[in-house]
This record gives C-alpha cells, sequence and structure tokens, in this order.
C-alpha cells in the first residue's frame, strides 16, 4: 500500500496566520513527508533535509520570540502543527518537538546577549538541536544525573556520558545537563555544547522498535571544554530549567501522541469500510462500529486536553500538572487506538502492507519519553497531595 497523507482534521485555530500556516504544513507533509516516510522508518532513514526546510519554512521556532527569528505563535498552534508532522512521520514531529526543547533554556534563562548571538540559527537558520538530561544509571530519577562540569579559568570543562538523546550524533547543538555542584536537584547547571566540540561523541545508535528513522544514541563527553558564556542561566538553577522545559515538552509529545492516533483512526475507517466479510462492510458490523467510536472519542478528548493545556499556558497560567495530565492521556489514548487499529485490520494491520502495526510500535515510545506515564501520575498525584513523606 503506498502511504497517503492523513486526512485532514477540521481545526479550531484562533487566526488566519494560524490557518495559513496549517495548510503550509499539511502541503510540505503531502510533498515531501508522507510519500517517503514508510519506506524510510523501514531503513532507518534520518530525514535531515525534511528538517532544513522545515527550519527555513519558520516551522523550527514557531512559540519563540520573533525578535530572535521565532514564529510568535501560540502554544496551542504550534501543537497543532506538531500533532499534523507526528500524524505524517512520528520521527519529524517529535524531532521538532525535541528541538524546540533544546532551545527552551536559552530562550527561557539565557541572557540577552547569549539570545542574540545563538538563537536565530536554532530557530530558523537551519541548525536541528538537542537535549540531554538521560544518563545510562538515571533516567525518571534524573535529579540524580553524574555528568559532571568542572570551572577552569573562564571555561567549563564537562566530563559524561548522556543517554538515549534523540538527534545524538546529527545536532548542531545540545543543551547539557550537568553537575557544578552538591548531590540533589540544586547541584545542577544547563549548558549549551556545539556539535562540533572537541571531546563531544556519539554513539552508535540504539536499535529500537519504532521510530527507527530518529537517531538516538548515548553522547560522551570527555573533557569538553565550553567558555562560561554558553552555561544557561545560574550556577544550580539547571534541574528547574530542565522541569521547565519538560513541562512545555511534554505537551509536544501529547500533540504527537494525538496525531499518530489519527493517522491510526484514518486507516482503521478506510479499511473498515472498503473490506468485506460475511457480505457486507466489516464496519457495519456493531462490534467494529463501537470500537471506531471509541477510538475517535478518545483521539478528540486527548486533543481537547492538550489544547486546554495550552490555552493555560498561552494565557501565562500554570500548567504544568495539565500538561502531565495531557501527556498521560494523549499516550495511553495512542497506544490503545493504534493497537485497536491493528485489529481493526485483521491479519493485514499485522503486516508492512499498511501502516498501523508501525503506529502502533510508535505509539509504545511516547508512553517512555520525557518521564515516563508513572513519572507523569507522581507528577499529578503531588499537585493533588503534596510531596511523598518519605
Ligand atoms: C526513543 C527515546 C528517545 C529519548 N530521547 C531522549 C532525549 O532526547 N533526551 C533525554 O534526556 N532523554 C531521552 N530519552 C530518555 C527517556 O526520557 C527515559 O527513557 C525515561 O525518562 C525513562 O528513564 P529510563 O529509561 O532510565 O527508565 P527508568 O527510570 O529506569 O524506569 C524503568 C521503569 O520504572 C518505572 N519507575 C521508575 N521510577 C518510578 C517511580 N518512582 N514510581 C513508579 N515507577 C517508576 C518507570 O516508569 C519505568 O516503567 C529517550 C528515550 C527513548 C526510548
Amino acid at each position: 500500500m503506498p502511504d497517503r497523507a492523513p486526512q485532514p482534521v477540521d481545526r479550531q485555530l484562533p487566526t488566519e496566520e494560524a490557518r495559513d500556516l496549517i495548510t503550509l504544513v499539511r502541503d510540505i507533509v503531502q510533498r515531501e513527508i508522507a510519500p517517503r516516510a514508510a519506506e524510510e522508518e523501514e531503513a532507518g532513514h534520518f530525514p535531515r533535509e525534511v528538517f532544513s526546510l522545515l527550519s527555513d519554512s519558520g516551522l523550527l521556532g514557531l512559540p519563540y520570540d520573533s525578535e530572535f527569528g521565532g514564529g510568535d505563535q501560540p502554544y496551542e498552534v504550534y501543537l497543532q502543527v506538531l500533532e499534523e508532522l507526528a500524524a505524517a512521520r512520528l520521527t519529524v514531529g517529535l524531532g521538532v518537538s525535541v528541538h524546540s526543547l533544546a532551545c527552551h533554556a536559552l530562550a527561557g534563562y539565557g541572557t540577552k546577549e547569549q539570545q542574540g548571538e545563538h538563537l536565530p540559527a536554532m530557530l530558523g537558520g537551519g541548525l536541528l538541536g538537542a537535549y540531554c538530561l538521560s544518563e545510562p544509571a538515571s533516567g525518571s530519577d534524573a535529579a540524580s544525573l553524574r555528568t559532571k562540569a568542572v570551572r577552569d579559568g573562564d571555561d567549563w570543562v564537562i566530563t559524561g556520558t548522556k543517554a538515549w538523546i534523540t538527534h545524538g550524533g546529527v545536532a548542531d547543538f545540545y543543551t547539557v545537563l550537568a553537575r557544578t555542584g552538591l548531590e540533589g536537584p540544586r547541584g545542577i547547571t544547563a549548558f549549551l555544547v556545539p556539535g562540533d566540540a572537541h571531546g563531544l561523541n556519539a554513539a552508535v545508535p540504539e536499535k529500537k522498535m519504532g521510530m527507527k528513522g530518529s537517531p538516538t544514541a548515548q553522547l560522551h563527553l570527555d573533557g569538553v571544554r565550553i567558555p562560561d558564556s554558553r552555561r544557561l542561566g545560574e550556577e544550580g538553577q539547571g534541574f528547574a530549567i530542565a522541569l521547565s522545559a519538560l513541562d512545555s515538552g511534554r505537551l509536544g509529545i501529547a500533540a504527537c501522541a494525538v496525531g499518530v492516533a489519527q493517522a491510526a483512526l484514518d486507516e482503521a475507517v478506510e479499511y473498515a469500510t472498503g473490506r468485506k466479510q460475511f457480505g457486507r462492510p466489516i464496519a457495519d458490523f456493531q462490534g467494529l462500529r463501537f470500537m471506531l467510536a471509541d477510538m475517535a472519542t478518545r483521539i478528540e478528548a486527548g486533543r481537547a486536553l492538550y489544547l486546554s493545556a495550552a490555552r493555560l499556558r498561552d494565557a501565562g497560567r500554570p500548567f504544568s500538572q495539565q500538561a502531565a495530565m495531557a501527556k498521560l492521556f494523549c499516550t495511553d489514548a495512542a497506544m490503545s487506538v493504534t493497537t485497536d487499529a491493528v485489529q481493526v485490520l485483521g491479519g493485514y494491520g499485522y503486516t508492512q502492507d499498511f501502516p498501523v502495526e508501525r503506529f502502533m510500535r510508535e505509539a509504545k515510545v511516547l508512553q517512555i519519553v520525557e518521564g515516563t506515564n508513572q513519572i507523569q501520575r507522581m507528577v499529578i498525584a503531588r499537585h493533588l497531595a503534596g510531596p511523598e513523606t518519605r
């Protein structure tokens, strides 16, 4: 079966500009992303040229300030762009979300000088970013990270290993969280490390279940020397910066999850209305009709939840709890919807002749990245009942 662009979703968008943006994205998806998605995912090909095109089209800096080359778009618009991209190919949607995450520390906590020097190239000048928090021994317990940055005159020397880095080895810049002080969250500082820094090396990418076109690799920092002018925020502020980036990033993951789920539903509906058994289209059978109805309802609920959290963020209100809820709900919904889509296609759903098996493999990772769904429940519960007592 050839790849095809997903069915257009009827979106509520706040401005004419936002509507034009979605039209532009759909055009790029149809021409440059959807036609090659299945083949390149199977081959594990990273579509660097697509990210260059997105950068040239102003789509890599959408939620950031236009003063430094961003698109000045509200989060509710940016997230719907991510949803459209992820529906066509998660490697691209999630890649844009991770790039945005990598820009967060500089855009939110950098000095005007740092922003002026680096942000334009990051937001619209062709550079691609990566966000480096996880380590081999610290995933969910990210505050126990061990990568060290030691002061040496006006420089910092960074040594350690980061793990699971999306765009590891292909990124132009890395936002790196490293320990500059005592144990725990207050001893961590953020740095902006150039991709060609001496002593920075990426390992061979992980062999993953899905999203094979997106390189995920360990990153070894062996005495990487960078000037203090590349420290982002205050010494010891890094973990707070990392968490703030993740609040926004989780909304990106939620939007990507809804995109993957929508693409799976579109396939399931098309198949169910065409495939006949017992002399009738299988979409006639109530068993499948109810399944499709439940899938569509989960998708609409997920979209409403991430948009509601985004609108809180756009209004400058607290949104951390709602972002965790959106990430949790939308990614669980994507897992369930994509699994059901495989069921709707029967044996054909289990083959690579149709894209639903890819969607199911892609959905799984979204329950893990940027805080597993167990961690999202911890975040939500802390907002409800306060921190755990031990
Ligand atoms: C494809 C991919 C891309 C990624 N990209 C990036 C990236 O770009 N940058 C980056 O920094 N990281 C990235 N990650 C890492 C990701 O964020 C971590 O995998 C995730 O945070 C979980 O950490 P872990 O894998 O070490 O699992 P662990 O933390 O070891 O968790 C293992 C299991 O234990 C559960 N668990 C742990 N603690 C608790 C608890 N207190 N209560 C209940 N359950 C708990 C977890 O939910 C999980 O089910 C990526 C991961 C993948 C797979």
